[in-house]
């Protein structure tokens, strides 16, 4: 069978060239005789393999020499304990934005460590807004403001990027590469590999230098941004096949024309659906318009009695993994960059047919 369409809030579709490409080069990578897989990460091949997708990533975002590109493991879960390790320093307040279910655990995690002051929240909105910023009760002398910028469960995405004097810290796992990014205006970013880059097993950090440094005594070697930046995210061995993989994304959306290209892509597909599920009165989606996710479209259908039936029916039409978090239920379409604009007419297409027989 031919492959279907991928709606997976993560691990998500990938580009298909990409791939392809991959599936070439599998078994005997440029020729050397062995796969990305079984090769030494400190062989010469690796290490050539690794500098040129840190560049390209660097390129993608612009990224300044103030900042250290780290590839490393534990998933994005790992960072809610890394940033408050490595930047809270000799400060006891942290202030963090609660705008949904990822928010809340970074949240969590955090307080294990220091006062966390949550200087804002949506949850009594049900998580469907981001509060006003003029009402945000920062601290005075917060280590840093941790926000995510996309839910990925909420479908949730601030339009603005927040200007706080502390540094600023986001969880960008499920809107980066999307669209240009201002990174100087942040002093940590971090993104979970397994949506917009490329498989799981990789997170990438994107730290200022002057961060750097200043770790608790008691974090773990493995925490330490210090330690990856030092050994150029080659203190232990790093996720070799999901660097290398991202690696080939990154030159995809360099071929692409780049973020700005992908940004307008990515703005056209949402609001395709969005304009869709407005129009219709069979679906529905419950975020306040200013801050629907480009990435996440979130969507329940007027009688939940239908919802089995309508995931069955798009699995038959080859759309798959449209079931909303389990948390939340309803649906959800995840329209990564490597989610096709035409996939994206297939989902509006099923769902209007969809209507049509059941509504
Ligand atoms: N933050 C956000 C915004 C996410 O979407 C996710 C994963 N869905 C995570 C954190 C957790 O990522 P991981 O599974 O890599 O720990």
């Amino acid at each position: 069978m031919a492959r279907a369409y991928n709606f997976c809030a993560g691990p998500a579709a990938l580009p298909e060239e990409v791939l392809f490409q991959a599936q070439e080069e599998i078994a005997n990578w440029h020729g050397v005789g062995c796969s990305v897989m079984e090769m030494s990460h400190r062989s010469d091949e690796f290490v050539s393999i690794a500098d040129e997708a840190t560049q390209d990533f660097k390129d993608l975002l612009a990224i300044g020499d103030d900042y250290e590109v780290l590839f490393v493991q534990g998933g994005a879960s790992s960072q809610f304990s890394m940033v408050p390790l490595n930047l809270l320093s000799d400060k006891t307040t942290a202030d963090y934005v609660n705008t949904g279910q990822w928010s809340k655990k970074a949240i969590s995690e955090a307080k294990r460590y220091c006062d966390v002051n949550v200087v804002a929240s949506s949850e009594a909105e049900n998580f469907t807004t981001v509060p006003d910023f003029d009402q945000w009760a920062l601290s005075k002398d917060a280590a840093y403001l941790h926000y995510t910028p996309n839910e990925t469960i909420g479908g949730v995405e601030f339009d603005f990027i927040p200007n706080v004097d502390a540094p600023l810290v986001a969880d960008y796992s499920s809107s980066i590469l999307s669209e240009p990014l201002d990174v100087s205006k942040f002093g940590l970013i971090y993104a979970g590999a397994q949506k917009n880059i490329g498989p799981a097993g990789l997170t990438i950090v994107i730290v200022r230098k002057d961060l750097l440094g200043k770790a608790k005594d008691f974090t773990p070697t493995m925490f330490d941004y210090q330690v990856h930046a030092k050994a150029g995210s080659m203190n232990n061995t790093p996720p070799t096949y999901a660097w290398y993989l991202s690696g080939l994304v990154f030159k995809w959306l360099k071929r692409q024309g780049g973020l700005k290209e992908m940004a307008e892509i990515n703005k056209r597909k949402a609001d395709k659906l969005y304009g869709y599920i407005d129009q219709s009165d069979f679906y529905s989606n419950p975020v306040d318009p200013r801050y629907r996710s480009r990435m996440n479209v979130p969507f329940v259908l007027a009688d939940d009695q239908l919802d089995s039936k309508f995931l069955q029916k798009a699995e038959e039409a080859r759309l798959l993994n449209l079931a909303g978090h389990r948390s939340v239920g309803g649906m959800r379409a995840s329209i990564y960059n490597a989610v096709p604009e035409r996939a994206v007419d297939a989902l509006i297409d099923f769902m209007k047919a969809f209507e049509k027989d059941y509504a």
